[in-house]
């Protein structure tokens, strides 16, 4: 009989997915800080009092310990705490649907091949945690009256991560500096990869670019998204037809650039109902 200690992980995790397993157990999908993509197996999870319990539900930032076993696909959950709830605090539909559309896309972000996976203590998965813990951050904060501010300053990231950022300074076409109060206006080109001035803009667009109009409040809103930034309301302020001009313009480039990638479902509950 082995005397060795068993290993066990401790780390910081966010819950993106988990579903019920047996009786009264569940499993969980975590992001974890250290060690990747991780599925753990709670017992008797579903029991009232299992301490358990708040480590499975999902959009939750936790602090986790589970056991490390190579030969295992699914870990032992021990013990944990959570650190954040982004839900905790009387949640609206629009920071639930937010919150559920990023899970989605984070958990779509896992590595395909399932030797990876089981690998992926690598530095892509490192910075996915750190750009995942601070959507949920500002997602978390009393202050946050912009949810969809914080789900597409993530889409940014994850494009950032993958080297595919918007260009937003200079023109994708001639390389000029931007200027939005330009007569002419701006231009958003998916296949150029970000703002075009109005010279560029406006000529005759190569089959598939994909151009569109930018409007000067959206490139702002842009470039304060893409540093990290929140949006100052006196500047810019947070309408829905301008989330809805930045939520088209990151969704198409995102579906341009990011082969396989899809609107997340539960966004669709913030759609207009069309009667
Ligand atoms: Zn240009």
């Amino acid at each position: 009989m082995s005397v060795l200690p068993r290993p066990v992980a401790c780390t910081d995790a966010l819950v993106l997915r988990s579903w019920p397993c047996g009786e009264t157990s569940a499993i969980a999908s975590y992001l974890t800080r250290d060690h990747g993509y991780v599925k753990v197996i709670a017992k008797a999870a579903r029991r009232p009092r299992s301490q358990l319990r708040p480590l499975v539900e999902p959009g939750r930032l936790i602090g986790v310990e589970f056991g490390l076993d190579p030969g295992r696909q699914l870990q032992y959950l021990r013990a944990g705490s959570v650190h954040l709830d982004p839900l905790g605090t009387g949640a609206s539909l629009e920071r639930s649907a937010f919150l559920l559309g990023a899970l989605e896309l984070v958990d779509r972000c896992r590595p395909r091949d399932p030797e990876g996976a089981s690998s992926a203590n690598d530095g892509d998965t490192d910075s996915l945690f750190a750009v995942c813990e601070e959507f949920v951050r500002m997602l978390s904060s009393p202050t946050c009256t912009a949810p969809g501010l914080a789900f597409f300053g993530l889409e940014w990231n994850l494009l950032r991560l993958h080297g595919l950022a918007p260009e937003l300074t200079a023109c994708a076409g001639c390389g000029t500096e931007l200027d939005p109060q330009v007569s002419g206006g701006l231009w958003f080109s998916l296949a150029e990869g970000g703002g075009m001035c109005p010279g560029c803009g406006g000529e005759r667009e190569p089959p598939g670019g994909a151009r569109r109009r930018l409007s000067a409040g959206a490139w702002t809103a842009l470039l304060t998204i893409a540093g990290g930034g929140a949006l100052a309301p006196a500047e810019v302020p947070w309408s829905r037809a301008l989330r809805r001009e930045i939520g088209a313009l990151l969704h198409g480039f995102l579906g341009y650039h990011l082969p396989g990638y899809r609107l997340p479902a539960a966004l669709d509950l913030l759609r207009p109902r069309k009667d």
